[in-house]
């Protein structure tokens, strides 16, 4: 087809395209939905901002239990220590400041709200260090089937089992079920823990 024909060919399915665009454009159904596109955004702001809000909240209310976790990965050089219940990592304040630029948002939110309170250190500190994730997942599993514990009391269950783990070696194929029952990776391989000096 000749280059000439082609182009008008394409230019002509094009304006057919923007006359249906203009005629439905016209229809109230539409109008009426393209003023909800707007609105939506706007409301996707104020929810956003309001997220900012109440994780502030979530931090300040928390009774934290920190975790001091010894996973390599993602912030292998900085010092980690987290709240299994609210997620606040402490060790961000004692990163290098270079490191600091290369927060991600969550973070960046976390590292300002610990220079504006002061009560981030408050709640009680777990004396074996292990892996964020499984800290956390132990965590969820033992308020599941005890909803009522108190916090001394699973900070007690958390190190005990932490301490089995430790203690006693089971096969892959167990560990691997082990991992699926606390809804870790399959294969989750970060079990052991080590005491904090
Ligand atoms: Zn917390």
């Amino acid at each position: 087809m000749e280059i000439l024909e082609k182009y008008a060919k394409v230019s002509d399915k094009l304006s057919k395209l923007n006359k249906e665009i203009k005629f439905l454009e016209g229809d109230s159904v539409v109008q009426e939905y393209r003023v909800l596109l707007t609105l939506r955004e706007v409301v996707e702001k104020e929810l956003a901002a309001l997220y900012e809000e109440k994780r502030e909240h979530e931090f300040e209310q928390c009774n934290h239990i920190w975790v001091h976790s010894n996973e390599k990965g993602k912030q292998e050089s900085s010092e980690f220590c987290r709240c299994i219940k609210c997620g606040l990592n402490r060790g961000l304040l004692q990163n290098e400041l270079g490191y600091l630029n290369y927060l991600i948002k969550e973070e960046q939110e976390m590292y300002d709200f610990m220079l504006k309170h002061v009560v981030y250190f408050t709640g009680i500190e777990l004396n074996i260090a292990c892996d964020y994730d499984l800290a956390k997942a132990l965590y969820q599993r033992i308020k599941e089937k005890n909803p009522d514990i108190d916090d001394a009391t699973i900070s007690q269950y958390l190190e005990n089992a932490l301490a089995d783990m430790n203690k006693i070696k089971v096969s892959p194929d167990r560990e691997r079920i082990r991992a699926k029952r606390l809804l870790l990776d399959e294969n989750f391989n970060r079990w052991q823990s080590k005491k904090v000096k």
